[in-house]
């Protein structure tokens, strides 16, 4: 959805509010103080009184738009304006955008990326898995050696798992020892019917211990048709364009939260622009 979808779509406080109670309630208020659905409409202030503890509420109460003093409408034009930005947005422009001080908007930022983590589904059937570094500069070699690029640098090393056809899940990782790539393998795939797809590298050699392995050969991968990684390949360097093009430098501390919201775009490319906004307000709704 664009920002005149929303503008259409939600006019008003009044009709966001009336679409997260759809989206909380699915029409039956509910009391956030004792859970009870004795309750009546105070319409004049979009608020609900409960019959059963004698409180009013409204549908945020407990959810992450109380307390903001936002109006709703700058929120979900906030979630539209991220959730469309390919490479993500920068604080400072949605600051301009939305006309909120910077740090509010990085607050907003942050929040609805925090809302954009992967779930814990585990992916299935053809699944390529493969690592690539983020941020930081190369290290330097010695004297008039060439910078090194990707293993052994001091980039963050970042290991990606996707399901072709499918979701990607990709998580900031630490050293890529064998033993934590098949941690990871075992948390987000399903190691019983998948098929794992991997390069050459020494830190998936033993995969084949958990999981059906195959692994490519990248001196024939002419031939070996359906055995590649190229669809983790490119959702990489979608991520690296992000990175690089939009935000400079991502700091190590943000970058997972970086990762996730590319990971949640390209995971929605299935969707309907409707179907996701609604979806991204409903986790935005139960986040914690
Ligand atoms: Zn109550």
């Amino acid at each position: 959805m664009n920002i005149i979808q929303i503008f259409k779509r939600f006019p008003t406080q009044e009709s966001c509010i009336k679409h997260l109670e759809k989206v909380r309630w699915k029409g039956k208020p509910k009391c956030p103080y004792c859970g009870s659905e004795n309750t009546n409409p105070l319409k004049k202030e979009l608020r609900h009184h409960c019959n059963g503890c004698r409180k009013s509420f409204s549908v945020t109460v407990g959810t992450i738009f109380h307390h903001t003093y936002l109006p709703l409408q700058k929120w979900f034009l906030a979630i539209a304006l991220i959730l469309n930005a390919k490479k993500g947005i920068a604080s400072r422009q949605l600051a301009r955008d939305l006309e909120l001080p910077v740090k509010t908007a990085w607050f907003l930022n942050m929040r609805i990326r925090k809302a954009m983590k992967a779930d814990s589904t585990l992916l299935q059937g053809v699944v390529e898995m493969d690592e690539t570094y983020v941020g930081g500069k190369p290290r330097k070699g010695k004297d008039d050696d060439p910078p090194k690029r990707g293993r052994g640098t001091k980039k963050t090393s970042v290991v990606g798992m996707v399901e072709r056809g499918g979701s990607v899940k990709a998580k900031v990782s630490g050293k890529l020892k064998a033993k934590n790539l098949m941690g990871l393998v075992r948390m987000n795939v399903d190691t019983e019917k998948a098929i794992l797809i991997t390069d050459e590298f020494r830190g998936y050699l033993r995969m084949a211990r958990i999981i059906e392995h195959l692994v490519v050969n990248h001196q024939f991968q002419f031939a070996d048709g359906d055995i590649h990684t190229n669809t983790i390949e490119s959702f990489w360097a979608l991520l690296k364009r992000g990175v690089i093009g939009q935000f400079h430098k991502v700091s190590k501390e943000y970058l997972p939260e970086y990762i996730n919201e590319f990971c949640y775009r390209f995971n929605a490319r299935f969707y309907s622009g409707e179907v996701l906004f609604d979806r991204t307000v409903k986790r935005l709704l139960l986040m914690t």
